[in-house]
């Protein structure tokens, strides 16, 4: 556990979050960088405190723009203007055709709480990317639930992000991530 930083409260971005719990985990987007995708991950993680925690841990240096529990709560943790830390070395095109390598810098992330396959904890980095599906925790119909809502809330307000650049952490860390995983239902995003 690093030291207690304390963060100031902000409002949230849209009312579907019933819960603002800021992370010290951010920086200011650069000029030049502007949100054109929005990434989807699951968390890896069994429970929510353990989660939120690291989410807000200044040491993990790790965050997100929102986070879905099981029973389809949403939690905001890093204001839309502001850079959250999920995607980490990464890649992807944008709407110009260039190929954008960190992508922290141009998307909002979006963490669902799930175990994946991991139901003995998180996965080291050679597990990853190495896994059975077969026995990877479900996702929540109330989770798909919200996430339609809140994807589709963020793409009316950012004109920038379209249906194309909603990605899985998967699709844009393929050789280093594997949430949200086989077993996540995308068929939500486009019904
Ligand atoms: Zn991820």
């Amino acid at each position: 556990m690093g030291d207690v930083v304390l963060v100031p409260m902000f409002a949230a971005d849209t009312p579907l979050v019933s819960r603002v719990l800021p992370s010290p985990n951010t920086r200011e987007r650069k000029a030049g960088e502007r949100l054109e995708f929005l990434i989807i991950h699951g968390t890896w993680m069994a429970g929510d405190d353990g989660a939120l925690q690291r989410l807000c841990d200044p040491v993990a240096e790790v965050s997100c723009h929102y986070y879905i529990t099981r029973e389809g709560q949403i939690l905001q943790l890093v204001p839309e203007r502001l850079v959250a830390f999920h995607a980490g070395v990464s890649k992807a095109v944008n709407s110009e055709g260039v190929e954008i390598h960190g992508l922290n810098n141009w998307s909002l992330g979006i963490e669902v709480a799930n175990c994946g396959p991991f139901l003995d904890g998180p996965p080291s980095l050679e597990q990853e990317t190495l896994v059975g599906w077969t026995r990877a925790e479900p996702y929540t119909e109330a989770q798909y639930v919200a996430l339609k809502a809140l994807v589709a809330d963020i793409l009316a307000r950012n004109p920038h992000i379209c249906v194309e650049r909603v990605l899985g952490h998967n699709e844009v860390a393929p050789d280093r991530k594997s949430d949200p995983g086989m077993h996540f239902d995308w068929s939500w995003l486009r019904s």
